[in-house]
């Protein structure tokens, strides 16, 4: 069996305590939201925090309501509510088919979506046991010297594999981050670096507390195509976030097209803007498709072949683009078949 490491554990039952206490512990702490993913990885050694400070009593960051022009979800919202909720179902269905799509049910009852948002960086030759790392001196990631995936490389490309994070990206969200000095908004983009370690541009003691979404517009459509081995619970190894908003006339206003699980951080596809102006034709979804298989560079460090998963980007962009055009996604093709199958509602 493994265990945790000893460290110590605080639950403060107010937000500016948990800013307090994130800041007297210097770096060496970590938030605990739904454990999902920081008590395995602390069991496996990958993270070693002395302080882990739990948010679950601090009801403040739970829930999502609608204030001004923004849909706020609190941080520690679970991911099962969520999926449950009739505005996100609606009106943001890209998050709403990522939330659905993460891990399982039992997970989904426990994972929150600051949790999602913040979800470690995964690669093969990490994801490991501390013996099975130890035997090849582990990597540059933890305890390790050498990037086994690029050896000679002077950085980690472990893979962003967080679901929501796309989703959120492609719908135009912001987050909340708090610390004892106060609190600042990010853009989602500005959220994530292209750093397998560094993969967060958050400061050590700031907490997500909020994700902020604009208000769904007339017009707007959206949706999450995902990739994965076993539908029932794996990671993703290639997801695609699509946005739009079309007029009337099916002329489309705005676009954007983020890819997931291809970087240390999600890959947006600046050119989908080349879509604005006109109406989805096929040659308009096969030439943004092209360019984002392009853009999809993933390395052998997921499940399946990375030149297959490289061809795969091509087919689901495709598929994701024609399913806001209002084609039957189960007409495209196995592949795309597979990859909504399991997209609920
Ligand atoms: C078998 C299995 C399958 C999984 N499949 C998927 C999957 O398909 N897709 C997917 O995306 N994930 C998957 N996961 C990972 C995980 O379950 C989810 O990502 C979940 O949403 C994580 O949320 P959490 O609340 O449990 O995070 P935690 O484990 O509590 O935290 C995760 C990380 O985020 C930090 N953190 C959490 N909340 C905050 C906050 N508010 N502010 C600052 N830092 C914070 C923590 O310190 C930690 O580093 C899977 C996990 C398992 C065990
Ligand atoms: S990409 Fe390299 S450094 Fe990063 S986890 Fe994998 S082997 Fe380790």
């Amino acid at each position: 069996m493994m265990r945790c490491p000893r460290f110590l554990y605080a639950a403060p039952a107010s937000l500016h305590e948990a800013c307090a206490r994130m800041e007297e512990a210097g770096g060496e702490a970590r938030i605990l939201a739904g454990g999902t993913d920081l008590v395995p990885n602390m069991k496996r050694r990958q993270q070693t925090p002395r302080r882990v400070i739990s948010l679950r009593r601090i009801g403040e960051l739970q829930g999502a309501e609608i204030g001004g022009d923004r849909l706020r979800i609190g941080a520690m919202t679970t991911l099962a509510p969520l999926v449950e909720d009739g505005r996100i179902r609606e009106q943001y269905r890209a998050l709403f088919q990522a939330a659905a799509q993460v891990a399982t049910p039992h997970l989904r009852n426990m994972g929150t979506l600051g949790g999602n948002l913040c979800l470690d960086t995964r690669c093969n030759y990490y994801d490991q046991n501390y013996e099975w790392r130890q035997a090849i001196s582990f990597c540059m990631k933890k305890d390790g010297e050498v990037c086994w995936v690029a050896p000679g490389s002077p950085r980690c490309y472990a893979v962003s594999s967080t679901d929501t994070a796309p989703a959120l990206w492609a719908l135009g969200a912001e987050v909340a981050l708090e610390s004892a000095g106060g609190e600042r908004i990010l853009p989602i983009p500005q959220l994530y670096r292209d750093d397998g370690i560094e993969y967060l541009a958050k400061k050590p003691a700031e907490i997500l507390t909020r994700i902020l979404l604009p208000v769904a517009a007339k017009g707007e459509s959206s949706t999450y195509w995902k990739l994965r081995r076993r539908g029932s619970f794996d990671f993703p190894v290639l997801s695609i976030a699509a946005w739009m908003r079309r007029d009337e006339g099916g002329v489309v206003e705005a676009a954007r097209l983020v890819l997931g699980s291809v970087a240390s951080r999600p890959v947006p596809v600046e050119a989908a803007s080349a879509l604005v102006g006109a109406a989805l034709t096929d040659d308009s979804i096969e030439a943004l498709a092209e360019e984002a298989s392009r853009l999809a560079k993933p390395l052998d460090n997921t499940d399946f072949s990375l030149g297959w998963r490289k061809k795969a980007a091509r087919h689901l962009v495709a598929g994701a683009l024609r399913e806001l055009r209002g084609d039957d996604p189960r007409s495209l093709g196995p592949l795309a078949r597979r990859a909504c199958e399991l997209v609920p509602g």
